[in-house]
């Protein structure tokens, strides 16, 4: 699991993450094979859950006009697969992103939390962490083995050059 920037009690008052505008929007997770495979053994978890290009596939919103996570709790704003979720999950505000041949970590600045830290030392510490844990062998084989996560955002500021595996270039 990744160490989490955005404190839990923060993100559970906030109603910026699990949500979609689309049902096919390209801001809902994509996910590793493993995590595929993980989510289909588990009991309950329907396969129309995950989309055909390996995201989790938004349902629309009974509250609302747009579209949630099927794993998020309407009730109480929780993940209902907090202790397996994906790793874009964890990674989230920051993304990992392709651009002109760079691999780049970006930060969502629309995320209030990371908005209003990310000039600070504890967001440049956190940043370095990252850097780091992304770079590290076992991170690059998980990339060069999904490149489906590898995206290209828009409207995201890069923090740090990341190492680009050869097979994602
Ligand atoms: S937008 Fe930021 S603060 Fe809000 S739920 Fe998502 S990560 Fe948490
Ligand atoms: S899996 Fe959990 S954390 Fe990820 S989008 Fe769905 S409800 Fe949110």
């Amino acid at each position: 699991m990744i160490k989490q920037f955005v404190p839990q009690e923060f993100c559970l008052k906030c109603q910026g993450c699990c949500r979609f505008k689309e049902a096919n929007s390209v801001w809902s997770p994509c996910l590793l094979d493993e995590e595929i495979q993980g989510l289909l053994d588990k009991e309950g978890i329907p396969a129309a859950s995950i989309s055909i290009d390996r995201r989790i596939q938004p349902i629309p919103n009974p509250d609302g006009a747009d579209f949630i996570c099927p794993f998020l709790g309407a009730s109480n704003n929780m993940c209902r697969i907090y202790d397996m979720r994906p790793f874009e999950c964890q990674l989230y505000p920051f993304l990992i992103n392709l651009r002109k041949d760079k691999l780049l970590l970006t930060v969502d600045l629309n995320c209030p939390y990371v908005c209003e830290k990310i000039n600070s030392q504890e967001a440049k510490d956190y940043i370095a962490y990252l850097s780091g844990y992304l770079n590290s062998p076992g991170q690059l084989e998980i990339l060069k083995d999904n490149p489906q996560i590898v995206q290209a955002y828009e409207e995201v500021r890069e923090v740090a050059e990341l190492k680009l595996p050869h097979e994602i270039k």
